[in-house]
């Protein structure tokens, strides 16, 4: 599938980022630079990221129990590091519009297309961002759980519950 990125609209400043109120956007890993368990934990530990998950596998007979996933964290899952509640408004809002320039903008973001009215935005092709973004992250599973674990200063996975 062939990545388009969309800048906000007229319409984004009217409606007062609706979507950033709902559900933060998935950060995909070709953003995280250099890619590496310990670059995550360090992200986790501002309290402004959180490893979410997809429950069960994002492909057909794939066996995952979940897949985890990396985005910003939600006001009230700030300082959560494995964070499974869903919806929640990002902590990167600002008064009106996003706090981050465009550029630093999970691709989660970026792809969201401005439709003609709030409520009528999407990601073309895309059915389910969340899983759409789990997907991306679905070869980095061990690296997503190393970081958890260094975030946590623990031998113990808190997403191990759920089984691989
Ligand atoms: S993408 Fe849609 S929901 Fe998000 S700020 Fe723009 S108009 Fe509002
Ligand atoms: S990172 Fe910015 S654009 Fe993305 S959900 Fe959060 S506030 Fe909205």
């Amino acid at each position: 599938m062939t990545i388009r990125r969309y800048k906000p609209t007229e319409m984004c400043e009217v409606c007062g980022s609706k979507c950033c109120k709902e559900i933060p956007g998935t950060l995909y890993p070709e953003q995280v630079r250099p890619l590496s368990a310990t670059t995550i934990a360090e992200m986790l530990r501002t309290g402004q990221w959180s490893i979410d998950c997809w429950e069960g596998d994002v492909i057909p007979d794939g066996g995952l129990g979940h897949v985890k996933y990396l985005r910003p964290a939600t006001m009230t899952g700030r300082n959560t590091h494995f964070d499974r509640s869903w919806g929640g408004v990002c902590v990167f809002l600002g008064h009106n519009s996003c706090k981050l320039p465009w550029d630093n903008r999970p691709l989660g973001c970026q792809m969201l297309k401005p439709g003609p009215a709030p409520g009528m935005c999407c990601i073309p092709g895309v059915e389910e961002p969340k899983k759409h973004g789990a997907l991306a992250w679905r070869p980095h599973q061990a690296l997503l759980r190393e970081a958890l674990m260094i975030a946590e200063d623990s031998e113990i996975c808190p997403a191990c519950e759920l089984g691989e």
